[in-house]
């Protein structure tokens, strides 16, 4: 999922002293000078990564050519299946209900550079996270462009998962091959992961954290715009079924049409909706976004023939809350508030629409902004952009928080400018995937430190 910058703020984030090292700042001018070379293998690499459409469960052949890549690069690559029943009881697990059976989730591996490994370096190790899955692009037929093509024009390469997260991906996989490409040794082990899931809960990173892959610090680089986000918010998805009683069209009027009576559960939310986004209900750190709670009827199904009165109707939400907030209190809100607004209605109140929470079941989360990590990335981030790191927050989720919430690995989102994400003519702009790519070299060589 995308974290939506919302309420930057010219926040002074302090930055990393200016480095001592004459190695290190040697070492970035190398690596940036890495990067600007193989930018337009960096473009076209994105532009593969595209052409997979890597959707839920379709994420193998992208992870394939994750793998590859990694290997090319020297890197000892696992392979890792996902196995629900090791992760089920974990903080932070989203109650999936579809299979992972077959699907894999990739994590290479670049030891410190020298003999003696961390020990002798005195070197930090660093996680680069980035998600693979992308979510549907239908309609397609409402793209100006094809979806799956990774089309450039303007300076913005176009297409499902260019922004949401592939540009990041690609730049994290070639920020690392520029500091191998200009002969840096790093002090400690970097670990690229690329995960699935991280649109539906998140279950992937969590995944590997239970599997034992861990490190002193994680970056995520979704389309942060070039900035940090300081907060996000939780998400629970819930399915709600509504029930009506079937006959024909010509009898309409003496039965009961569920799509009609899911009208007056989407009235419900909406009023939930407004309820929960008033100024006095909201996070401090919220308190200037213009409407930071979505509460998002996202699917609908109901009814399959135009002159049959339905007799069921499903709605799929997501619903979203404050960091702090306690997930089952939430949700223990939102049912009462439906089962109210439903009490109201002669048929619904016999028969009570039924809600299940299934799949995403995110914590909201604040972050400090005084951590070594974070002065490493505004550091970076201001010798290769020439200005202070903008904060915000965000008004979706990521998966950070399985790293700093459940495993105490400090963790930042910091990724290109991208547009239109979950939405038609998906795009991201490849200048700042340049910029991206040379922040994050430059984050490698500060945070893991010089061999
Ligand atoms: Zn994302």
């Amino acid at each position: 999922m995308n974290p939506l910058t919302q309420g930057a703020t010219q926040i002074v984030v302090p930055m990393a002293a200016a480095p001592s090292d004459p190695r290190a700042a040697a070492a970035k001018a190398a690596a940036f000078a890495a990067i600007e070379q193989a930018f337009g293998q960096e473009v076209d690499f994105l532009k593969t990564l595209v052409r997979h459409p890597s959707t839920r469960g379709q994420t193998n052949g992208v992870q394939h050519l994750v793998a590859a890549t990694l290997h090319a690069m020297g890197l000892r690559v696992d392979e890792v299946p996902v196995e629900p029943e090791r992760i089920a009881g974990r903080p932070g697990f989203s109650p999936a209900d579809w299979p992972y059976d077959g699907l894999f989730q990739v994590v290479g591996t670049l030891p410190a550079a020298g003999a003696g490994g961390m020990a002798a370096t005195g070197g930090r190790s660093l996680i680069l996270n980035g998600h693979v899955d992308v979510v549907s692009p239908e309609p397609v037929g409402h793209w100006t462009r094809d979806p799956w093509a990774g089309e450039v024009a303007g300076g913005r390469m176009y297409g499902r998962g260019t922004g949401d997260m592939k540009a990041g991906v690609g730049a994290m996989i070639y920020a690392l091959k520029a500091v191998q490409a200009a002969g840096i040794g790093l002090g400690g082990d970097v670990l690229v992961e690329t995960v699935l899931d991280e649109e539906c809960g998140g279950n992937g990173t969590l995944a590997l954290l239970a599997q034992g892959y861990r490190a002193g610090a994680a970056v995520i680089p979704e389309p942060s715009g070039l900035g940090l986000t300081r907060a996000h918010l939780g998400v629970l998805w819930c399915r709600i079924r509504v029930r009506g009683r079937a006959a024909h069209a010509g009898a309409a009027s003496r039965a009961v049409n569920a799509v009609e009576k899911a009208y007056v559960v989407l009235q419900a939310i909406k009023t939930l909706e407004a309820e929960a986004n008033r100024p006095e209900a909201r996070h401090p750190l919220y308190a200037a976004v213009e409407h930071p709670l979505n509460y998002n009827v996202g699917v609908i199904h109901g009814g399959d023939w135009p002159s049959s009165v339905p007799e069921a109707c499903t709605l799929e939400v997501r619903f979203a809350c404050y960091p702090g907030e306690a997930l089952d209190a939430v949700q223990a809100r939102l049912c009462d508030g439906v089962l109210r607004a439903a009490a109201a209605d002669d048929w619904l109140r016999e028969h009570p629409p039924e809600l299940t929470f299934f799949g995403f079941r995110g914590e909201g989360a604040v972050y400090d902004l005084d951590g070594d990590l974070v002065r490493a990335v505004a550091a970076s981030h201001a010798q290769v952009l020439g200005t202070p790191l903008p904060v915000g927050v965000s008004t979706a989720s990521d998966d950070r928080r399985f790293f700093q919430l459940y495993h105490g690995i400090p963790a930042v989102c910091y990724g290109p400018i991208g547009g239109q994400l979950h939405a038609v003519d998906e795009w991201v702009d490849l200048e700042s995937l340049r910029a991206c790519t040379c922040v994050l070299a430059g984050v490698l060589i500060d945070w893991c430190g010089v061999a």
